[in-house]
């Protein structure tokens, strides 16, 4: 990554911060799935689609929990372009719609490493008490960094969906 992604979070009272993921924490992707499934894969569809992904009420009530006592701070693969489409999605369902951290357009790395330089370079200002995200992959390589992050399991991430799809087509 060349500049900093997040030249602007806000640092008002100093609130310990808790970091959501949207995909599969708040936003059930599971109908734009079959874009990834395809060969080759749909990228942009299945980015596009998110605009009517259903909201996940259990990701929904984390998040107000933690806006009571928290500064809240939404940490997503997904890419820049998709911002005003994710704003759009945020504002619909009745939730903050800022701070938004994204993937740069031109970073293709796996969501993990993404995430954990940001979390790194916000843990030099901030108190990162809390980290939710569905990725089995994402959540193990920030355990292994040392944050406080949770597996979100109330939506199987797609990996697992997959892994799953693929065990049943064999039995
Ligand atoms: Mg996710």
């Amino acid at each position: 990554m060349t500049a900093a992604p997040f030249p602007t979070l806000p640092c008002p009272d100093g609130r310990p911060l808790a970091v959501f993921d949207i995909d599969g924490v708040l936003a059930d992707v599971r109908h734009r799935l079959h874009h990834l499934e395809a060969r080759p894969q749909r990228w942009e569809r299945f980015f596009s689609a998110a605009d009517r992904d259903p909201l996940l009420p259990d990701g929904a009530e984390r998040l107000r929990a933690a806006l009571v006592d928290h500064d809240v701070i939404y940490l997503m693969g997904r890419p820049e372009r998709n911002r005003r489409l994710t704003e759009g999605w945020l504002r619909r369902h009745g939730l903050p719609t800022q701070p938004l951290l994204m993937r740069e357009d031109d970073d293709y790395r796996p969501a993990r490493w993404m995430k954990r330089e940001v979390l790194r370079t916000l843990a030099a200002t901030r108190d990162i008490v809390s980290v939710l995200d569905d990725d089995p992959a994402v959540v193990q390589v920030l355990e292994a960094d040392g944050w406080p992050v949770e597996l979100a399991t109330w939506l199987p991430h797609s990996s697992t969906l997959r892994r799953a799809q693929e065990d049943t087509g064999r039995t």
